[in-house]
């Protein structure tokens, strides 16, 4: 039986990127590959849980069940949710019928094994702004060809502090081919006052480069 490394599951709305707004059950898998600066889920390093893939389907289920949606929105983050991507796979092929699947990526992980399996993936390439070195952030290849084959799943969220990041925004734009309507430039935020301050920048780029703008709920209600 396959496991799955945990670190919460949880209803909200979702904060971020091309799905805001929406009521979402979120299932938070543990450990990650990068170690950014800023990183607001540094508790999802470390597995809180770590249940059967046949558990986690009745707990998904059992908040499915509580919405009052037809398909409800499952946003599957982490951490690095790829790093687990056998016992994904397993989970996917369990709930691909019942919900509406999104799955948040780092980019560093090829995809291919579970994309037919979700709805939606939403990565979030990181610039250097998170500290990362370039070696373990780079998006992954993979991208060049999923991108031509689905178009209209892939989308890509980008976490800026300061104006210059919009230059190495610009280059993985650039030689990955993205559409620039699947792309969302979001604030670098720790509290709701750098949030609405950060959010300006934000504005002022997305307008000068045409990309979509993303808030950060999280930061503007009290949800996590
Ligand atoms: S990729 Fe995400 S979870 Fe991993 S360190 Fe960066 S912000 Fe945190």
């Amino acid at each position: 039986m396959k496991r799955l490394e945990i670190s919460e599951i949880f209803l909200s709305f979702q904060g971020e990127g091309p799905l805001i707004g929406r009521r979402a059950i979120f299932l938070r898998l543990a450990r990650c590959n990068l170690r950014c600066v800023w990183c607001d889920t540094k508790y999802a390093y470390e597995p809180k849980y770590v249940l059967d893939v046949e558990n986690v389907v009745k707990i998904v289920y059992k908040y499915g069940n509580k919405l009052k949606i037809r398909k409800p929105l499952l946003v599957i983050t982490g951490g690095e949710p790829l790093l687990q991507h056998d016992s994904l796979k397993c989970l996917l092929c369990r709930i691909y019928d019942r919900f509406l699947i999104q799955i948040e990526t780092n980019g560093t992980i090829d995809p291919s094994s579970i994309i037919d399996l979700v709805h939606y993936v939403v990565v979030s390439p990181k610039l250097s702004n998170s500290g990362n070195p370039l070696e373990v952030r780079r998006l992954c290849e993979t991208y060049k060809f999923l991108l031509k084959k689905f178009p209209d799943k892939i989308y890509f969220k980008f976490v800026i502090d300061k104006y210059d990041d919009i230059f190495e925004v610009e280059n993985i734009v650039n030689s990955f081919d993205i559409p620039r309507e699947n792309v969302f430039l979001m604030p670098q935020c720790r509290s709701s006052s750098e949030h609405m301050e950060k959010l300006n920048l934000v504005q002022k780029l997305a307008s000068e480069y045409d990309y979509n703008v993303s808030p950060r709920l999280q930061y503007v209600l009290r949800i996590r």
